[in-house]
């Protein structure tokens, strides 16, 4: 089976995490600080936190942000559950707002649209925004950031496929026109720690709370304390914490794939456009790309044109998958799992999200795919769309 994604990871990888277990610190040493700095430097952003998973920075930014019961956090319905669940984790509601039929990201005109009416019904207003840069393509942040002004939200990026991506030419992560954002180092993402994310923010006050509420919300910063240290030996739990801490050996893993982001971004973009090239002629629609966007190419979706083949997208997909390929799909609309539908969200609340739904395939697409592998996927899809 050809995989729709899969890690690399090299010798220079497998020693620097072999390093770590050798050395005095397994956690909490100079690793995760190193990391940080590295992914902070890259994407030109002043703070860096790491944390065990994207799903907790997510929370964290959240709660950062204070997010919490009687508040509403919108963000795309084509997205992984994450995403959403962070902000039922503090008690808030969530809302969607449908993506853009071209890019599939969230869409700022459906945006603008839906906090016109919002307003207009003297309904709630997001507290927070979590625009997802979906398949590592931007959305339209300077959009987005305009209504936020406007509006009075907050911006938490969801760059979980994005790292190595730009806007603007600005690398993704950069926060011109966010609070915070939050990138993911699952095997399957660009760069990888096993499990692992990372939130980076601007904003000093917002570092100040991801610190505490990543580890206990404990500090040993005497001026945080509600009244003087009692000696060295001592803390204060001033906030309710979390132990969302990376691991020094994910740090070290990091920090190595780190340092060959470019080529592995560079790789996928080839990929891409060789994808492009092969599939012109068949009925299927390949990745547009906003001219704004340098996408880090986490996933390459492609959407059947049905009306132009008999075969029905569960046979295509079915047929894929019989011939070895590891096609997958994201994602199924948020809104239509069971525990957002109990919460009231019903079929045809995000149109064109469920449309894409219908017609929506990931092919395999990582960084050290070989070019037969891909003329293997182009020749099983030609089988399966005749
Ligand atoms: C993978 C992913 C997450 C969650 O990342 P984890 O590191 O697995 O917690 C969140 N959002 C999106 C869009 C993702 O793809």
């Amino acid at each position: 089976m050809i995989p729709y994604g899969r890690q690399d990871i090299s010798q220079q990888d497998i020693d620097a995490v072999v390093d770590v277990l050798k050395s005095d610190f397994l956690t909490q040493g100079p690793q995760v600080p190193a990391f940080e700095a590295a992914v902070a430097n890259y994407c030109g952003a002043a703070h860096a936190f790491a944390m065990n998973s994207a799903t907790s920075a997510l929370h964290v930014a959240c709660l950062a942000l204070e997010v919490g019961p009687g508040d509403v956090v919108w963000t795309s319905p084509v997205t992984f559950v994450a995403s959403a669940n962070a902000a039922r984790y503090c008690g808030a509601d969530v809302d969607f707002v449908d993506i853009d039929p071209v890019t599939y990201t969230l869409s700022a005109e459906a945006l603008a649209r839906k906090l016109a009416t919002t307003k207009a019904q003297g309904g709630r207003l997001p507290k927070v925004v979590i625009p997802v840069h979906l398949c590592g393509q931007s959305c339209d942040m300077e959009a987005i950031a305009a209504l936020a002004e406007e509006y009075g939200f907050a911006i938490i990026e969801d760059a979980a496929h994005a790292i190595g991506g730009t806007y603007q030419d600005r690398p993704i992560g950069s926060c011109a026109y966010a609070d915070i954002a939050v990138f993911s180092f699952h095997p399957v993402k660009i760069i990888t720690t096993a499990e692992g994310g990372m939130a980076v923010t601007n904003r000093d006050d917002l570092a100040a709370r991801m610190a505490l509420l990543r580890s206990h919300g404990v500090t040993r910063d005497e001026t945080l304390m509600t009244k003087p240290s009692e000696g060295p030996w001592y803390y204060q739990q001033i906030e309710l914490g979390y132990n969302y801490r990376m691991t020094e050996l994910q740090a070290a893993l990091g920090s190595s794939q780190m340092a060959r982001l470019g080529p592995f971004v560079a790789d996928r973009n080839r990929l891409a456009d060789r994808y492009d090239d092969l599939l012109a002629a068949f009925p299927v629609i390949t990745p547009r790309q906003s001219p704004a966007c340098y996408s880090a190419r986490h996933l390459y979706v492609i959407c059947l044109n049905l009306d132009e083949i008999t075969a029905t997208h569960r046979e295509v997909f079915e047929s894929l998958r019989s011939a070895g390929i590891g096609v997958n799909l994201h994602y199924i609309p948020v809104h239509l799992q069971p525990y957002y539908q109990a919460l009231g969200f019903k079929e045809g609340d995000f149109p064109v999200a469920e449309d894409y739904y219908q017609k929506a395939i990931s092919i395999p697409l990582f960084h050290h795919m070989t070019e037969a592998q891909q003329d293997q996927v182009v020749d099983a899809l030609h089988q399966a769309l005749r």
